[in-house]
C-alpha cells in the first residue's frame, strides 16, 4: 500500500482524471487554519477551500452539529419531510432578508437552479415570449462547470471542446455599466453577476457599479441574481459582498461556506414571487436539503447571526491589505485587489509566476493557490489568528524578496 506523499500522488495521478493540477502536498488531518500532511509536516491554510472553510477546519460547533445529526437521520430524500428542513429554510431566508429557499448541493447546481428559476419567472411572470429568455452575464465570470454554465464562460480552458453550447446568454464586460445597460432588453429575465469575481483573481467592480446594476434591473423588470457562492457568508467582512454597496439583489446564490467545509450545501434564496414559480416535479435533487446538510447549515447560519466572523474578516482583512500594500511599494507585486480577508495579488513577472510563488510558499509551510498565471489568491479561514496570518505573510514577503 502507498503511504508517502510521493507514492500517494503517483497513485492518484495514475488513477484519477487530470482535471486539476494540485500542489504536491497530501493532507492527512486539519484543525482551524492548519493542515498536516502524511509525513507530519504542518501547513498554514491560506486558501480555505476557496472560502468553503470560512469557519476553519474541524470547527467544533459544526462537527458537533454534524455528529449529532449523523446519529439521528442523514437522508430522507424530498419524498418525505424531515424535522430540520423548516428551520434551515426559515433561518437561511431570514439571514438573507428573503422569503424562500431552494436547497441544492454544489455551487454549480445552485447556479443552474437560478438560471431555471429566472427563465421560468420570465415566461410565467414577466411575460417573455416562449424560448426568448435572455440572461446577461459578465466576462471573466466563474459560476461552475456544467455544460450550460461553461456555455457563458469566457475562459477558453473552461469552454473549449465542450460544445455545443447552451444559448440564451449575453456576455458584457465586468464593471462596464454602459455595456450592461445596452444589453438588458425586454427579453432579459436576469442579470447574473459575482459581486466580486473570485476565480478571475478577486476583481472588485468600480464603486457604484452594483448599485447601478440594481437600478437598471429594477427599472426593467429584470432579476438581479448575485452569485455570492465565494464572496458571501462573511468573507468580505459582511454577510454578503453586495452589502458594501447597500445593494439587495432579487436572488442570492449561496454555496461553499454554507456547508461549513463539512458537507456540500448550496441554495438559491429569493422572494416568494420568484421562487414561487416552481410546481412539484419541475426541479429537484435527491440530496438537496438533506437532514445532515440542514443541520450543518443551520449551525453556519447561527454562527453568521452573531456577526463575529464578519467583524473578524473586516479587522484581519484591513491588516492583510495594509501589509500587502507594503509589498506593492517594494516592486514585487503589480496589483492587489480584494475586500475583507480576501485578496488577489498579481506577482511582478521578474518575481516568478503565481504557481512558482505558491510552490515556494508550500515548501515553507504556507498554502495559497495561483490563478490565471501571475495571480495568487489569499483567503485564509476567518478563524485564523493574527499571529498566524503575519507568519504566512512573512513567508510571502521572503519568497517575493528572495527572487
Ligand atoms: N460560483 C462561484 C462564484 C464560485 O466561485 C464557484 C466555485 O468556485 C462556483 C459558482 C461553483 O461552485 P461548485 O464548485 O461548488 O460547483
Amino acid at each position: 500500500a502507498a503511504n508517502t506523499s510521493s507514492e500517494l500522488i503517483s497513485a492518484a495521478e495514475a488513477h484519477s482524471a487530470h482535471n486539476y493540477h494540485p500542489l504536491p502536498v497530501v493532507v492527512a488531518t486539519a484543525e482551524g487554519a492548519w493542515m498536516t500532511d502524511v509525513e507530519g509536516k504542518r501547513y498554514l491554510d491560506m486558501l480555505a477551500g476557496y472560502s468553503a472553510l470560512n469557519f476553519g477546519h474541524g470547527n467544533r460547533r459544526l462537527i458537533d452539529a454534524a455528529k449529532a445529526q449523523l446519529e439521528r437521520v442523514t437522508l430522507t430524500s424530498r419524498a418525505f419531510h424531515h424535522d430540520r428542513f423548516a428551520a434551515f429554510c426559515t433561518e437561511l431566508a431570514e439571514l438573507c432578508g428573503m422569503e424562500m429557499v431552494l436547497p441544492m448541493n454544489t455551487g454549480a447546481e445552485a447556479v443552474e437552479t437560478a438560471v431555471k428559476t429566472a427563465r421560468k419567472w420570465g415566461y410565467k411572470v414577466k411575460g417573455v415570449p416562449e424560448g426568448r429568455a435572455k440572461i446577461v452575464v459578465a466576462a471573466d465570470n466563474f459560476h461552475g462547470r456544467t455544460t450550460t454554465i461553461i456555455s457563458f464562460s469566457t475562459d477558453p480552458e473552461a469552454r473549449a471542446d465542450f460544445g455545443p453550447y447552451t444559448p440564451g446568454f449575453q456576455v458584457v464586460p465586468y464593471g462596464d455599466i454602459e455595456a450592461l445597460d445596452a444589453a438588458v432588453d425586454a427579453d432579459t429575465v436576469a442579470v447574473l453577476l459575482e459581486p466580486i469575481q473570485g476565480e478571475a483573481g478577486v476583481l472588485v467592480p468600480p464603486p457604484g457599479y452594483l448599485a447601478e446594476v440594481r437600478r437598471i434591473t429594477a427599472e426593467r423588470d429584470t432579476l438581479f441574481i448575485a452569485d455570492e457562492i465565494q464572496s458571501g457568508l462573511g468573507r468580505t467582512g459582511r454577510t454578503f459582498a453586495c452589502e458594501h454597496e447597500d445593494v439587495v439583489p432579487d436572488m442570492y446564490i449561496l454555496g461553499k461556506a454554507l456547508g461549513g467545509g463539512v458537507v456540500p450545501v448550496s441554495a438559491v434564496v429569493s422572494s416568494a414571487a420568484v421562487l414561487g414559480v416552481f410546481q412539484p416535479g419541475e426541479h429537484g435533487s435527491t440530496f438537496g436539503g438533506n437532514p445532515l446538510a440542514c443541520a450543518v447549515a443551520l449551525e453556519v447560519v447561527a454562527m453568521l447571526r452573531t456577526g463575529e466572523f464578519q467583524a473578524r474578516a473586516t479587522e484581519l482583512g484591513d491588516h492583510l491589505h495594509q501589509e500587502l500594500r507594503r509589498f506593492e511599494s517594494a516592486g514585487a507585486v503589480t496589483a492587489i485587489r480584494g475586500r475583507g480577508l480576501w485578496a488577489g495579488v498579481d506577482i511582478a513577472f521578474d518575481h516568478g509566476t503565481g504557481r512558482q510563488v505558491s510552490q515556494a510558499l508550500m515548501e515553507r509551510g504556507v498554502l495559497v493557490k495561483d490563478t490565471h498565471g501571475q495571480t495568487i489568491r489569499i483567503a485564509p479561514p476567518l478563524v485564523i489568528s493574527k499571529d498566524d496570518l503575519d507568519w504566512g505573510l512573512g513567508h510571502l514577503r521572503e519568497v517575493l524578496g528572495a527572487r
